[in-house]
Order: structure tokens, then C-alpha cells, then sequence
């Protein structure tokens, strides 16, 4: 059953509504069902791990808003805002969170910084996460329609320990990346060696 929360904190100078439409014109409509899938996971995540629903849901539709943006956009925002040029020799995969960010601030008028750092760590992680962040990152891997080797064991662990999700989802993605020799932004070792090792115990210990 689909949730629907009101926002009543003022954090977005929207309505929940009035969000959800503008991420429906920025986004095609199979990433726009995307997004839609993540908030009712964040919900659920942030329900179980005592994360305000309405940072969740916020965070949530707003984490893939830059995913179709062209290049140049994010070139430009990497330029101007004088980001870290480094991420210049990444790609959309990177930027649409790292960047995307600044894009939901300007644009959606979203200043809560818990807001936009769990937009900015969505897909590379890093070593200091709210739980706010965790459920982002775990709900935009395990959404209903994800199907990858690992997915239900990644629910399962996630259900028992957000923490260890975290841990999971970062192994199995650098995991991913070695075996198809694709570039590793430096910011996903980070997340894997503040991770990683920590939950060692639990990663090796569930069934597999
Ligand atoms: P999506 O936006 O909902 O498709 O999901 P994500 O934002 O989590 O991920 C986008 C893509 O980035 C996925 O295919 C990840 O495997 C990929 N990705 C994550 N970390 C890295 C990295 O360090 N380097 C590269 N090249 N890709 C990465
Ligand atoms: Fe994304
Ligand atoms: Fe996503």
C-alpha cells in the first residue's frame, strides 16, 4: 500500500505533492517509478530505524533529481561551485549524487543539510553516515524492482542491521566494479574501509 505523508516541518518550500510533480518533469517515467519505489522503501527503512519519515520521503524523491541531466550541467555546477576537479574524470554515476546535490539546492530550494548529504552520498557512501543517509543508500538498492545477485540477501541483513546493509551494498558494488575493471571513485574506498572491515563479523556470519 502506498503512504503518503504531509509535510509539516517547512523543510522543502513545497508541498509533498507539488515535490512529486516536479521530479515527475525532470525524470523520464521509468525513473520517475523509480523514485517513487525508493520513498516507500525509505519509509519503511526510516520506520524501522527511527529516521524521521519526512526527511526520508524528501531525501528520497529528490535522490536521482539530476540523473538525467546532460554532462555539461554538471561540468558547469563542478566549475562554478569550484567542486573537487577530480570529478571531472567521472561520469553521470557519480555526478547525478555528488553533484546533483547542489542542483536539488539551487533549484528545488532544499538548504537541510541532512537532506542534501544523504543526495550526495546515495551512491558512493561515505565513511560518516546519519541513518537518514543509511536509508537512502540501502532504499535506492533494495526497492522492489532491484533484481541483482545479492539483492535478498542484502534485504535480509539490511532487516537484521542497517549498518551491516551499508557494509553489504558497499562490498558487493566495489565487488562489482573490480570484476568489470570500471573506474572506483576514490569516495566508494572510503565508504568501503570505514565500512567493511567494521562489520566483518556480520557479513561472514548470515547466510549467504
Ligand atoms: P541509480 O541512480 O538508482 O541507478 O543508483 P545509484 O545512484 O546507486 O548508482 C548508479 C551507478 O553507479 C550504479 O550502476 C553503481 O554500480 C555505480 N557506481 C557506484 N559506485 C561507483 C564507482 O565508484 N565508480 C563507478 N564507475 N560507478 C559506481
Ligand atoms: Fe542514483
Ligand atoms: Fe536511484
Amino acid at each position: 500500500m502506498t503512504k503518503e505523508i504531509t509535510y509539516r516541518e517547512h523543510l522543502v518550500p513545497l508541498s509533498r505533492p507539488e515535490l512529486v510533480e516536479r521530479l515527475r518533469a525532470a525524470l523520464k517515467p521509468k525513473r520517475f517509478a523509480h523514485v517513487l519505489r525508493v520513498e516507500q522503501t525509505a519509509l519503511k527503512l526510516a520506520q524501522q530505524n527511527g529516521v524521521d519519515l519526512e526527511l526520508a520521503s524528501i531525501a528520497a524523491l529528490c535522490h536521482d533529481y539530476a540523473k538525467q541531466r546532460p554532462d555539461t550541467d554538471f561540468i558547469r555546477v563542478i566549475k562554478d561551485r569550484q567542486l573537487d576537479p577530480a570529478l571531472l574524470n567521472y561520469g553521470n554515476a557519480i555526478w547525478h549524487g555528488v553533484v546533483g546535490a547542489e542542483l536539488v539546492e539551487s533549484e528545488l530550494g532544499i538548504h537541510d543539510q541532512r537532506i542534501l548529504d544523504a543526495i550526495r552520498q546515495h551512491t558512493v557512501g561515505a565513511a560518516y553516515m546519519t541513518k537518514l543517509a543509511q536509508v537512502i543508500y540501502m532504499a535506492d538498492y533494495l526497492e522492489p524492482h532491484r533484481d541483482f545477485p545479492g539483492v535478498d540477501r542484502a534485504r535480509h541483513l539490511t532487516k537484521r542491521s542497517l549498518g551491516a546493509g551499508v557494509a553489504l551494498q558497499t562490498l558487493q558494488t566495489l565487488t562489482y566494479l573490480l570484476e568489470k575493471q570500471l573506474p572506483v571513485y576514490p569516495g566508494t574506498l572510503t565508504t568501503y574501509n570505514a565500512w567493511v572491515p567494521k562489520y566483518r563479523k556480520e557479513l561472514s556470519s548470515d547466510d549467504k
